[in-house]
């Protein structure tokens, strides 16, 4: 038997599951997607993006990575910024950490990883610049997790950053970023930035939009 055959057991069921709810679900669904919401996750597989929030297909477009990352040169990620901002309109993005992220761990050490190095190499940044604030804290799991909030923060600004999402919040379109962070130890969500939506919001050396009329 093939060893992945209980994947497609697993599949069968909750495709009926849905269909057994709702029978036109997935006929629906094959004409178009409309997800309000961009989910942008680390690729950790405890940290499942539409079960966390209990969205179903169609709900949120998602992006995963190594530590959540937004970075300028990546153009996976600018990508799927792009699209579900200038084609699918979404109306928020989340930039959704976790605590006790390896990839933010990854950043913190003085080792090798081989070539998530390179990946993780912006948190590493974020970590020379809170080094003093880094340095007060004793814990070592307390000063991962206080990193793993701060990894959010960043990208939560560096996806302000981007072009595309200037140019929405120039054109009056409604759209506001997030930063939030998961506790694998009890499944829930934190808010831990600001709600951006607006480009006064962005400091004027990173602003490359003109501010609405
Ligand atoms: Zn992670």
């Amino acid at each position: 038997m093939n060893e992945l055959e209980n994947l497609f057991q697993n599949n069968q069921q909750w495709a009926d599951a849905i269909k057994a709810e709702d029978p036109t679900f997935f006929e629906k669904l094959s004409k178009q997607q409309k997800p309000e919401y961009l989910w942008i996750g680390c690729a950790d597989s405890r940290v499942p993006a539409n079960e966390i929030v209990g969205l179903m297909p169609g709900e949120l477009f998602v992006h995963r990575n190594i530590a959540n990352c937004v970075v300028h040169t990546d153009l996976n990620c600018l990508s799927v910024i792009y699209y579900a901002v200038q084609v699918l309109k979404v109306k928020h993005i989340i930039v959704c950490g976790h605590y006790n992220c390896g990839g933010v761990q990854a950043a913190m050490l003085n080792e090798q990883f081989g070539l998530v190095d390179q990946w993780v190499r912006n948190i590493r940044d974020v970590y020379y610049h809170s080094r003093k604030k880094m340095a007060c804290i004793a814990d070592e799991k307390e000063r991962l997790n206080l990193m793993c909030e701060l990894n959010v923060k960043q990208q939560v600004a560096n996806v302000c950053h981007i072009p595309a999402i200037q140019n929405a919040w120039s054109a009056r379109q409604p759209l506001a970023v997030h930063g939030w962070i998961y506790d694998i130890k009890d499944g829930l969500l934190k808010k831990i930035t600001d709600t951006f939506d607006n480009l006064s919001q962005v400091p004027e050396q990173y602003r490359v939009a003109e501010l609405p009329k």
